[in-house]
């Protein structure tokens, strides 16, 4: 009998310590797994040709692949008011990335409807993926950084969206890169409507701006305005 309490006693307080472990252990573990998760979408590239200010392409297992930046947009080399804007960051882009390795990110949509990939280029591995880490090694914050990108959030990509508008305020509060040119800026349109879903703004003629609903629509007296609140121009209606 005696025995037996004390095989008893010592399963006991083996359970006791399994259960205390691995509730200590269970915390650190998910920190680490949700990590790994994270650097498990990570890969290693090198960057053969510059398309424009938000579009590269890398060689990836011997094949030469389209990459379009996520959450930027830079002035288009087809548009001839943007195109002066558009050599601008395509000079920035190129001097930065070009002929070199980096790491993409991907978010929650690995391609666009062209197929092309949908990235974050990192400079350097990244590490935290904390504010400080994206400022410091992410080229799509830094472009925007430097101004010469526009934040343009894609939902559901969206995983850096709340950086990416913060950093695109400082960069216009410091006249930085191409929002030193008031032309950037503004034009001379009387106001503009945005969706407050889509956060796409939209000239007041535009067909698309038109459709949005009372529900979604917000009037602003300036773009910088509507930009600075993290909404990107209309495709179609370019304001
Ligand atoms: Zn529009």
């Amino acid at each position: 009998m005696k025995l037996k309490i004390k095989t008893l006693f010592r399963l006991l307080v083996v359970l006791f310590l399994i259960s205390t472990t691995s509730f200590i252990l269970y915390y650190p573990i998910k920190l680490i797994y949700s990590r790994i998760a994270e650097r498990s979408n990570i890969l290693k590239v090198f960057v053969s040709y510059v398309v424009d200010g938000d579009t590269i392409r890398v060689d990836i297992n011997k094949s030469n692949v389209s990459v379009r930046l996520i959450g930027i947009d830079c002035p288009e080399l087809s548009d001839p008011r943007e195109q002066v804007y558009a050599e601008e960051s395509l000079e920035y882009t190129k001097k930065r990335l070009l002929n070199k390795e980096v790491w993409l990110e991907f978010d929650v949509q690995r391609k666009d409807r062209y197929g092309r990939l949908l990235a974050y280029v990192w400079l350097k591995p990244p590490n935290r993926f904390n504010e400080e880490d994206v400022r410091k090694n992410m080229f799509n914050a830094q472009i925007i950084l430097d101004g010469y990108a526009k934040v343009y959030t894609y939902p559901p990509n969206v995983k850096y969206t709340d950086f990416f508008v913060k950093f695109q305020r400082e960069a216009i509060e410091n006249n930085a890169g191409l929002w030193n040119d008031d032309l950037f800026k503004e034009d001379t349109s009387s106001y503009y409507i945005g969706n407050i879903k889509s956060k796409v703004l939209h000239r007041p003629t535009c067909k698309w701006g038109q459709k949005i609903s009372k529900y979604n629509r917000v009037k602003f007296k300036t773009k910088t305005e509507a930009i600075l609140q993290g909404f990107s121009t209309c495709r179609e209606c370019k304001p």
